[in-house]
């Protein structure tokens, strides 16, 4: 670290007046509590106190800067048992005001003698026709006006946290803080600069937007050279270079049935040319719900089996691992390949024993493929030639996780990888959040899909739905029925109450036709109430569940999905649910019901859902309606959990410090400039390791 870098990672602690119940306070506020993260904490607002006006003048309600003369105190009286606040009376030519004082012992007379002409700032208020002046937040003797005649800074708080803290701790960090190197090219205000203008704002407009502007695009360049480095990193790595025959996958691909698509084409020869050259790969994988990516990502798997290596597939849930491992065996039977491929499933379900036996079988080679939850590939499952890992759902990790996976040296990591989403982003977006992986898309659905007709309906109609569905159930004309319970305030115990109450509900009325899934289920369970819910001549027609049939379940005969509060979903969430049925023949509907009152926001994106089926048009849609953050619906996850930027707002920066990075990565870099070292200064300040 250059030297006075390290200024910016020193501890609040250190500063005076920090102790150990305000320290606790703080990270309330600051998850981290060095210097930096304060300084990076900014105002979201400013209060004026600039101008003085008169007492007649001062609006009720508003914060004013008054002079005054000190008339008479009022010493706090007891009436009644009630103490009365102390008042003090105070006037200028216009008009008088009382500043009044809860719990406060005599000093107030010496500070304030009458006669005296003080400044004073704080909130006006009316007391029975008369102006008052409560705690005010500034009193000083009015040769002393510089000392409130400023631009306030107002900063998000926490319980036990105060502005005035804030601030403290804000102007003490920024006494002594050191100039850092500048790394931008043509800066119209140093970085300490701006960080000084935006804790203590000046009237000049101008100015304030500079700094804001400055820090938004060291943020943003901070992001791109840090991915352009990952996947400069990644790209000169050797990889295992996988020779393959076609023996496992010819044989799959002509049993499959189906002709893949021409997206599905495309993508498996980009996933082909990366998995035989001698680099390794790093590519994320994107389609739609349902757009075929997990055949896909299959023969990857398979193809590396035929090259003598081990394939390992990391899913987000039991469920869906349970899933992949059916669906897999099944298609290697179909194509006669079974005896050639060993595939293992490794879930939580597995302890003692039987974890021993599978984790040695992996070790010494006797299992081609792994199929398993994420965390549990994290234990450090030993493999003896690991070829490739998928990942799906890669969007739940972050830029970060993957700059500290590039940097670990775990076997998973090592390999090849190839990372699927099914949150489809618009391009923009993923080049710029993903920048560090290749892109396949797979942008083309299988043929026969039909349009899932989408209906928006208000709760009131419940009855009316019910009954309807109740018929069409009698006829046979709906065979399989998702109902997905509300999302109540990300609590999971709420979850469970609603959940479990319109499962109640629902029985009452079509008795054991119901099943109920929620995450609190031991995985055993959810995956029979699952298989009893696909099986299609079972006598369960309605599973009712939280959003955990968000990933990955197959039912082709589930022709109706109803979800409940859909106005508090999220547009992806929305859409990934909805993929869930159109999987067979049969047409399908997806009803979303919505509670009251409903703000215009929520129905405007209910009738995104409503207008279209295609996930990218609706990433669109979202990224406008409400940002990237939502979009990828994981802001903590880091994915783009930016504190100065916005994606949307300043996309043009995000473009422009794409190219920046790329040239610093060709010039800067591979010359080690000047720039190039304070540019590492940059990645540290946000924490961007390297
Ligand atoms: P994803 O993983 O992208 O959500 P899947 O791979 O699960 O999609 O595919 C969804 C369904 O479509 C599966 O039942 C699969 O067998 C089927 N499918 C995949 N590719 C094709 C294709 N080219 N033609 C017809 N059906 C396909
Ligand atoms: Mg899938």
């Amino acid at each position: 670290m250059i030297d006075n870098v390290n200024y910016f990672f020193k501890s609040l602690m250190n500063l005076k007046g920090v102790g150990e119940k305000f320290f606790i306070a703080l990270k309330r506020l600051l998850p981290n509590t060095r210097y930096k993260d304060i300084l990076f904490h900014l105002p979201t607002d400013v209060i004026d106190r600039t101008n003085i006006v008169s007492v007649k003048d001062a609006s009720i309600g508003c914060i004013s800067t008054l002079r005054v003369k000190v008339i008479e105190h009022i010493p706090a009286l007891k009436v009644r048992g009630r103490k009365l606040p102390y008042k003090i009376i105070c006037a200028d030519e216009t008009e008088n005001i009382t500043l009044t004082f809860f719990n406060v012992k005599d000093y107030l007379k010496k500070q304030l003698p009458v006669g005296k002409n003080i400044c004073i700032s704080g909130k006006v208020e009316d007391f029975m026709g008369s102006k008052t002046m409560a705690h005010p937040d500034y009193i000083v003797p009015v040769e002393m006006f510089d000392k409130v005649a400023i631009l306030e800074p107002v900063y998000p708080l926490t319980f036990g946290i105060t502005n005035k803290m804030i601030r403290y701790l804000v102007q003490e960090v920024l006494k002594n803080v050191p100039e850092p190197p500048e790394w931008q090219k043509n800066p119209e205000i140093s970085f300490c600069n701006a960080l000084k203008v935006l804790h203590n704002p000046v009237k000049d407009l101008d100015v304030m937007k500079k700094a804001k502007n400055r820090l938004i695009y060291d943020e943003i360049l901070a992001n791109q050279l840090a991915l352009a480095l990952s996947r400069k990193f990644v790209k000169s790595e050797k990889g295992a270079c996988v020779k393959m025959t076609g023996k496992l996958t010819n044989p799959l691909l002509s049993s499959f049935g189906y002709e893949l698509t021409n997206a599905q084409k495309r993508v498996w020869d980009e996933i082909k040319l990366d998995l035989s050259s001698e680099f390794k790969m790093f590519r994320m994988l994107q389609g739609d719900v349902g757009s075929g990516k997990t055949i896909v990502a299959m023969m990857a798997l398979l193809s590396c089996v035929e090259a003598g290596g081990q394939g390992a597939f990391m899913v987000p849930t039991e469920i869906l691992a349970q899933q992949h491992f059916n669906t897999l065996k099944k298609l290697c039977e179909k194509a006669g390949i079974d005896e050639k491929v060993r595939i293992a499933l490794l879930t939580g379900k597995d302890k003692g024993k039987i974890k021993k036996e599978k984790l040695s079988l992996i070790s010494e080679g006797k299992i081609d493929i792994v199929i398993g939850t994420h965390a549990l590939f994290q234990d450090n499952v030993k493999f003896k030639n690991l070829v490739l890992s998928v990942i799906d759902e890669q969007h739940k990790f972050g830029v970060y996780q993957r700059l500290s996976l590039a940097n670990k040296n775990t076997t998973i990591e090592k390999c090849n990888v190839l990372a699927m989403s099914a949150t489809p982003i618009p391009r923009t977006l993923a080049m710029c959040s993903f920048g560090d992986m290749d892109l396949s898309v797979i942008d083309e659905m299988p043929p026969n899909r039909k349009y899932i007709e989408t209906k928006v309906l208000g709760i009131d109609k419940l009855q009316e739905m019910l009954t309807s569905v109740k018929n069409k159930l009698e006829t046979g004309e709906l065979q399989k029925i998702y109902w997905v319970c509300p999302l109540v305030e990300e609590s999971e115990k709420v979850d469970l109450t609603a959940v479990i109450t319109r499962y109640e509900f629902l029985s009452s009325i079509f008795g054991d036709k119901v099943a109920l899934l929620h995450g609190k289920m031991k995985a055993d369970e959810k995956n029979s109430v699952i298989q009893n819910f696909a099986n299609p001549d079972s006598n369960v027609k309605i599973l009712v569940a939280t959003s955990v049939v968000e990933v990955g379940v197959d039912v082709p005969e589930a022709t109706l999905m109803i979800i409940e509060s859909s106005e508090r979903f999220g547009l992806s969430s929305l859409h990934q649910l909805r993929g869930r049925i159109g999987r067979g023949s049969q047409s399908s509907m997806c009803i979303l019901l919505h509670g009251f009152p409903i703000s215009k926001l929520a129905r405007e994106r209910l009738s995104v859902m409503k207008n279209t089926n295609n996930g990218f048009e609706i990433a669109e849609k979202d990224l406008k309606l409400r940002g990237a953050g939502d979009i990828l619906g994981v802001k903590q996850s880091g994915v783009i959990d930016f504190k100065f930027a916005d994606f949307v707002e300043n996309y043009n920066d995000f473009v422009l410090a794409y190219e920046e990075a790329k040239n610093i990565i060709d010039n800067d870099l591979k010359n080690n400039t000047e720039r190039w070292k304070n540019l590492q200064v940059l990645l540290q300040l946000f924490d961007y390791t390297i």
